[in-house]
């Protein structure tokens, strides 16, 4: 039995190491890219968070986030450290629950992966860019490339829209859709917020602890707490990506509040400002200590009181509006970056269409689809790879398995 699978990402790896399990199997892997794992490989800034411990029903998020279950429970995240580690891959857990490589490279994951699938029932084919399937009275033809393929079953692990200068595409969807597979509405998540706020043109670089809360119409849509970084046209860092899915969708006013003193109270801040002012510090030195010190400048002037020379000059209520400007400064939201710049596609191929244990579409059968192609997306933290790896096994033993 031949099982192709397109798509060498992190799902599709696994998929096919997984069907390859059953020596009866051939198996092979198209890539279009020139080589495996390319976006893996820019996981985690370079480390790979390639799991978390806490993978669980709200780590994911779709039309039905339930469908992610089977595969995370069949196959989670204490099963994918120890199937690395059987391997070859040292891994290391922080007490957040995010696993990375002990390497802290995302090359080990690639490489070890690469290395596995160097196995007499495995061929892969590099820059085989799969265009067109057609389901034949037995099995699929694959074309790409002016090459067709025969296979018995054929796995759609191409991935999401995400990340296109790695290899995220419309291809996935695309191809699915031909076969009769609709999807839901694609939008960036774990993703970039843009603002038009001012202040943020001499901000780029500036990290910030800081408490965010995300109002929709006035009113909290979601909030955390966590490492903010300012750029030139918004706001970024794990903390907004950890809340980005969905904002500013839907009609509405978008706004962000953000404390960047999370550690203190108002009446703490306003004590220390009470202090400052009977010192004779210059005016531009005002939040000196506190807070970053462009950030501390930028906001001075965002209160308004730049203008002047010391801060013994503040009056009450000028301290107060500095006050507020550090510790719940509201800034509009226009729109989420590109999904260029996010790291998952929120949406995808309807999951109601596929059978969540086993990964095969109950409209054509002998296809199987896994990973972020379909609608399925996690939070910011390890989750996305965890569903790749999940997934993706349970693609590939059920197709791997002979028809009964
Ligand atoms: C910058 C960045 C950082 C991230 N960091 C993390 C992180 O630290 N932790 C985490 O959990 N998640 C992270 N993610 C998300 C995670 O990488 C993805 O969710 C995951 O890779 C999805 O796996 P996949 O197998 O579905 O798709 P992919 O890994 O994208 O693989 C799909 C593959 O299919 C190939 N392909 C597509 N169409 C075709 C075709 N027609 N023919 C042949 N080949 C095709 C593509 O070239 C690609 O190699 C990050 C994403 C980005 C962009």
């Amino acid at each position: 039995m031949i099982v192709a699978i397109i798509g060498a990402g992190a799902s599709g790896m696994m998929a096919a190491l997984a069907a390859a399990e059953n020596p009866d199997v051939q198996v092979v892997l198209l890539e279009r890219q020139a080589r495996v794992g390319r976006k893996l490989q820019a996981t985690g800034n370079g480390r790979c968070n390639l799991s978390n411990l806490h993978a669980g029903k709200e780590s994911y998020h779709g039309e039905n986030p339930n469908f992610a279950q089977p595969a995370i429970h069949a196959f989670g995240p204490e099963d994918t450290l120890a199937w690395f580690r059987n391997m070859g891959l040292y891994t290391v857990t922080e007490d957040s629950g995010k696993v990375y490589p002990y390497s802290d490279q995302a090359n080990s994951v690639v490489d070890i992966l690469r290395l596995h699938l160097n196995k007499p029932n495995i061929t892969l084919k590099l820059g085989f860019e799969v265009e067109k399937i057609q389901k034949k009275e037995a099995g699929f033809a694959v074309t790409g490339q002016g090459e067709t393929l025969f296979c018995d079953k054929l796995i759609i692990a191409c991935g999401g829209l995400a990340g296109s200068k790695l290899g995220g595409s419309m291809s996935g969807y695309k191809l699915l859709g031909k076969l009769g597979h609709k999807s839901s509405r694609l939008r960036p998540s774990l993703v970039q917020i843009k603002s038009p706020w001012d202040g943020l043109a001499s901000l780029k670089g500036v990290r910030a602890n800081c408490h965010v809360e995300i109002l929709k119409n006035g009113k909290l849509f979601r909030d955390s707490v966590g490492e903010l970084q300012l750029t030139e046209q918004g706001i970024s860092g794990p903390v907004v990506f950890e809340i980005s899915r969905d904002v500013c969708y839907g009609a509405g006013e978008w706004t962000a509040k953000l404390d960047f003193l999370p550690d203190f109270t108002e009446e703490q801040l306003m004590e220390e400002l009470e202090n400052r002012r009977k010192s004779n510090l210059p005016m531009e030195e005002l939040l000196t200590g506190i807070l970053h010190n462009r950030l501390g400048r930028v906001l001075s002037k965002t209160a308004g009181v730049r203008g002047k020379n010391f801060v013994r000059a503040l009056s009450n209520a000028e301290t107060e509006e500095v006050c507020r400007c550090v510790k719940s400064l509201e800034i509009v939201l226009s729109e989420p970056l590109s999904m260029d710049s996010a790291q998952v596609t929120a949406g995808g191929v309807l999951t109601e269409q596929f059978d969540p244990n086993t990964m095969e579409s109950r409209l054509v059968s002998g296809l199987y689809a896994c990973g972020e192609v379909l609608d399925i997306d996690g939070d910011c933290g390890g989750y996305n790879l965890q569903w790749a790896w999940s997934s993706g096994r349970m693609a590939g033993l059920h197709a791997g398995k002979e028809n009964p």
